[in-house]
């Protein structure tokens, strides 16, 4: 029969109807699709040797002739052994497998055969346990004396099943088109895709395996490079507000900044310098604006929004939780109209501020905050009498109408996804495909990514870093508090509380249940409340209380009505509270180190020596390692790149949420490879913006964006 890429299954020799089902509910269709099933790892069993050299403890493949083999059954134990005997030229050994009965039907007294596996001590000496097995004679071995693939396990295919189906495919390869530009092939020194896809599933030897991996990898991650990089482009064909930054404007940001309590650090400065920069040119910033907790991005967005607001155009700011946003209207507020020594002028050029969110309206007139109803406020965004709109989703959800949006800026932007993310480009500023005139666009994070991994998951954007923390910072004292020393850790808040200390107490994360995270800190609420601390106030703050109820439990621990909160990981974004002094966390083992090291980042913002304590109940090593590193460890890059190592890129917030494909997500954390591709991706954006000149990789990028879903 003629076998292609597109045969079906079922027309593949030696698949059954039910076999025929389970690769269907794995996505295997046609031949090709199996051919693309690639293993994740291999047995080593390539090393051969006599009966006789093989030693205790090895993993190892024998050859040799079945002089014996039965089935018994232990009575004690209700299992069944099969035990052969198995000689070559010189040796002999025992094989067992347990529970196979139906062996003896394949493996008959007399067959020459191989096999591969553990060589284990029972009592009358050296034998193979559970070895992999196959007849010797019937071509290329397969299951034994190889370099052996597994597959991931699902629907009930076995790898046994998977390599013995896909072996004699494996040479559709050939038909794989070539995608990649023959000369990045020869620069990076890569495997032809045939070539790849033949060795991954049967590799030669180690070295084979490697390059085919590196290759698959490779055309992933520089897939994923050619996407962001040319949505950056056609993101760049856009028309953006020319903000020229002249003698005048210089004057009122330097009156505005020597205005503030506190110095700027030399990255708060570099940052605000770079995005000046992009706003003077007349195609839209799109920057990322990276910076640990505390180191003061707020600011940095407060900057350049008044940058953009004293050129006679108006700002948007859009933050994931209304706690957030409320903040940031309280922070604008203070800094913009506060009685600070250099006031901005006052009457016409007075900035105006507004607050909108799912639940409330708000505006900022002459030395205090009105509440306005949605309508009005909407009418006089339209109109350009607010110069800085803040807010939630509801920016997003809200038909808000601008007179002349000049600039965006997204806090907290990993909370967003994708999805909100290309909403806030596309829908509110209402742009679509083609040229259009945009708002410049700045978004921000605190989860620190390493700049290689930015580079690929956020390679559609620019990137600036604050990776300097404001001077004066206390380091805060992290302890890992054992069990026993529950007692002691309890008298400590109660002393920082009598000193008039506030605390925070984070209760676990439990996975993909808010109704147990929410159950589990209503019970520590109880706990804390009814038993250790009754005679302090104690507050509590969850996913899913409504957002009034969140806003009074805050304003309450603002106020200090509350001594201490607990709270679900709802806290975690970027909250600010400088009499907090404790953070004590629940379950830190489930928790990613960027994502306590963000907890931590709510105390300590004050001027008292600052405390995170951490409980968990886990004994493991990875644990130990993973938490030691976080008391060691201020900085939350470094965190970043231990979590990488320890936990692999997918536990990092905002790589986990980019969608990326499993590969690509895979090789995240080789650097090296990284670069790579991001450099020849760019040389050949660059040469070839439309892919023109190479309509394979073209189309192969159109139908690796849909699969991932970057779209
Ligand atoms: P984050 O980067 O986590 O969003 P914020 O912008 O909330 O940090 O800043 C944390 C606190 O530090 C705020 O109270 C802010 O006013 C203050 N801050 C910002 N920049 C500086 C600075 N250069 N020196 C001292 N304090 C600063
Ligand atoms: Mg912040």
């Amino acid at each position: 029969m003629n076998l292609s890429l597109k045969t079906p299954i079922e027309k593949l020799p030696l698949i059954g109807p039910a076999y025929v089902r389970k690769l269907h509910k794995v996505g295997v269709k046609t031949a090709g699709d199996l051919l693309f099933h690639f293993p994740f790892r291999y047995d080593d069993f390539s090393e051969v040797k006599k009966i006789s050299e093989v030693e205790l403890g090895e993993v190892v493949s024998v050859r040799g002739k079945i002089v014996d083999i039965q089935n018994i059954r232990t009575w004690k134990r209700k299992m069944n052994i099969t035990e052969a005997l198995i000689e070559d030229e010189k040796g002999a050994i025992k094989a067992v497998w347990f529970n196979q009965p139906f062996l003896v039907r394949n493996l008959k007294k007399g067959a020459n055969v191989s096999l591969s596996g553990k060589v284990v001590y029972a009592q009358e000496g050296l034998q193979l346990s559970n070895p992999s097995y196959e007849l010797l004679g019937s071509g290329q071995s397969l299951h034994t004396a190889r370099l052996v693939p597994v597959y991931h396990e699902t629907e009930g295919l076995s790898s046994k099943w998977l390599r013995a189906h896909i072996k004699p495919i494996v040479k559709l390869a050939d038909e794989v088109e070539e995608f990649l530009p023959a000369n990045i092939i020869k620069n990076q020194n890569l495997f032809l895709y045939s070539e790849a896809i033949r060795q991954i599933h049967f590799p030669d030897n180690e070295e084979k395996a490697g390059n085919a991996k590196r290759r698959l990898a490779f055309d992933e991650l520089f897939l994923v490079q050619l996407y962001m990089i040319s949505q950056k482009k056609k993101w760049e064909e856009n028309k953006a507000v020319k903000i020229r930054f002249n003698k005048k404007l210089e004057k009122e940001i330097k009156d505005f900044i020597d205005s503030l309590p506190f110095k700027l650090t030399d990255a708060q400065k570099i940052s605000s310098w770079n995005i000046i920069k992009d706003f003077e040119k007349n195609r839209p910033m799109n920057r990322l604006l990276e910076g640990d907790v505390g180191s003061g991005k707020t600011l940095v967005a407060l900057i350049s929004a008044l940058v953009v607001m004293r050129s006679g155009y108006q700002v948007a700011f859009m933050a994931p939780t209304e706690i957030l946003a409320r903040q940031h209207f309280a922070e604008a507020v203070r800094r913009f109209e506060s009685p600070h020594p250099n006031p901005l002028p006052k009457g016409e050029g007075v900035i105006k501020i507004a607050l909108l969110t799912g639940s409330e309206s708000k505006y900022y007139k002459d030395g205090e905050v009105k509440e306005i109803s949605k309508k009005k406020l909407l009418e006089k965004i339209e109109s350009g009498k607010i110069d800085l709109l803040v807010g939630t989703h509801s920016l997003i959800q809200e038909k808000v109408i601008f007179k002349n949006l000049a600039f965006s800026i997204v806090d907290e932007q990993h909370r967003f996804g994708i999805d909100q993310r290309a909403k806030i480009q596309t829908e509110v500023l209402g742009i679509e495909d083609g040229l259009k005139t945009v708002p410049h666009l700045l978004s921000m994070t605190a989860t620190p990514i390493p700049r290689t991994l930015a580079l690929t998951v956020y390679g559609d954007l620019d990137l600036s870093i604050l990776d300097e923390m404001p001077k004066g910072r206390q380091k805060i004292i992290t302890k890992l508090i054992a069990p026993a020393n529950r007692k002691l850790a309890y008298n400590f808040i109660r002393d920082q509380i009598k000193k008039g200390r506030q605390v925070f107490v984070i209760c676990p994360l439990i996975e993909e249940s808010d109704v147990l995270e929410v159950r589990s800190a209503t019970e520590e609420y109880e706990k804390l409340s009814k038993k250790i601390y009754s005679d302090l106030n104690v507050g509590l703050l969850h996913g899913k209380m409504k957002p009034k109820e969140k806003e009074e439990v805050m304003q309450k621990f603002i106020k200090k009505e509350i001594d201490i909160l607990v709270s679900t990981s709802v806290i975690e974004v970027g909250i600010d509270i400088p009499n907090a002094s404790v953070m004590l966390i629940e379950g830190a083992d489930r928790f990613g180190l960027a994502q306590l090291h963000q907890f931590r980042g709510r105390v300590g913002r004050g001027e008292y020596q600052s405390f995170c304590f951490l409980f968990t109940d886990s004994t493991s090593a990875t644990t130990a390692r993973r938490l030691k590193a976080l008391i060691k460890s201020n900085n939350g890059f470094e965190l970043a790149e231990q979590d990488l190592k320890i936990r692999g890129p997918g536990e990092l917030v905002g790589v986990r949420q980019s969608g990326l494909p499993d590969l690509a997500m895979a090789s995240l954390s080789d650097a090296q490879l990284i670069k790579c591709t991001r450099e020849e991706a760019e040389k050949l954006i660059d040469a070839d913006y439309k892919l023109s000149k190479y309509p394979k990789l073209a189309d192969k990028l159109k139908k690796f964006t849909k699969e991932v879903h970057f779209e």
